[in-house]
């Protein structure tokens, strides 16, 4: 098992892998040779090369576990948290730490090894981003998880490590910094205004127009006033809505059809980037002792988004010793251009 350990310094929480822990001589071995499954475990076939199934889309029937399967979850081999245990909160001096306990979840999203996302047909997007739904839902009935995130990995730069087409799913028993910073932000907003920050940053810039990539009925896909990356792109529901998982299939496939249509415009624009994106929807609500009343504004001050990252630049120095981005290419430039790639 791992241990999240908190930093009192910078106020956050790390994994530390303690029973598959690295030796120090094994990173000086893969500096040399970067060795490669030579057979894809996830891969039509292979199954028994990966842990048993959680859920698969068979259409046309068979067994768990058999080939045959557009979709198949399964759980991570190596994953970060283990499901099984007790949290185990406790302090160690001025330290605090608990077990790493959570969920990691690998969404195979098709048998084709040599898929990309983006090119996948819509109705078989749309199946995938329903499992994105199922997942999450499944994992907050669990009251000890607080936070699910589905992210996806695209390319070597972006962490892949496997090249078949897959997403991710890791939930912690800690709601992320990254999660917490910005449900901050929309509930001050919220708070001050009685307005939600998302749909407040959506409506000017729809009436702004020029970091504005696709807009339509029920999506928004723009590019952030203050992108930390070149072509951050950022996917929003239109009409307001806190959580991803109450969406109904009439808006999952509206995202499914934007979701496939910007990575075919970042695809064409770009030249196949890496890429990772996150979904950031809302935490699990289940009530905390003492905190009945915590997220009650959270249906109001929310929205949930996906942030796409292509990996065209590398955090360096100063990124990392002042969390300061600098960011090459203006949002408005990225726009414009991902608007001109024909579809
Ligand atoms: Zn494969
Ligand atoms: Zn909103």
């Amino acid at each position: 098992m791992s241990e999240f350990r908190h930093d009192p310094v910078q106020k956050r929480w790390v994994i530390v892998a303690i029973e598959r822990a690295r030796r120090p001589m094994d990173f000086k071995k893969e500096n040399n040779v970067s060795p490669k499954p030579t057979v894809c475990p996830f891969c039509d076939g292979n199954e028994d090369k990966t842990p048993p199934e959680i859920i698969a889309l068979r259409p046309s029937g068979g067994a768990k576990d058999s080939p045959g399967w557009d979709i198949r979850v399964i759980p991570n081999k190596f994953p970060a948290l283990a499901v099984e245990g007790d949290l185990g909160r406790r302090g160690l001096g001025i330290f605090d730490m608990m077990n790493g306990i959570g969920a990691h979840e690998v969404i195979i999203e098709t048998p084709d090894h040599d898929a990309h996302m983006g090119d996948l047909p819509d109705e078989h997007l749309f199946e995938i981003c329903k499992i994105y739904r199922d997942r999450i839902s499944d994992l907050y009935k669990d009251s000890r998880l607080r936070y699910a995130l589905i992210f996806k990995n695209h390319g070597e730069t972006a962490g892949a490590s496997l090249a078949h087409p897959h997403t991710q799913l890791i939930a912690t028993p800690i709601t992320p910094r990254t999660i917490s910073a910005e449900l901050d932000s929309a509930r001050e907003h919220f708070l001050a205004k009685e307005r939600c920050l998302f749909c407040d940053i959506m409506n000017q810039e729809l009436a702004m127009q020029d970091r504005i990539v696709h807009a339509d009925e029920r999506f928004v896909v723009l590019e952030p006033y203050a992108s930390r990356f070149p072509f951050e792109t950022w996917i929003l529901p239109r009409v307001h809505s806190h959580d991803y998982t109450l969406s109904p299939d009439n808006i999952i496939r509206g995202f499914a059809e934007v979701l496939g249509d910007t990575l075919r415009r970042l695809k064409v624009a770009l030249n196949d980037p890496p890429f990772n994106f996150v979904l950031h929807t809302a935490p699990n609500v289940t009530v905390r002792p003492g905190k009945e009343n915590y997220w009650k504004t959270l249906p109001y001050d929310w929205h949930w988004h996906l942030e796409i990252i292509p990996r065209l630049t590398k955090v360096a120095g100063f990124e990392w010793g002042t969390g300061f981005y600098i960011n090459p290419t203006p949002p408005e430039v990225a726009a414009e251009y991902l608007r001109s790639i024909e579809e």
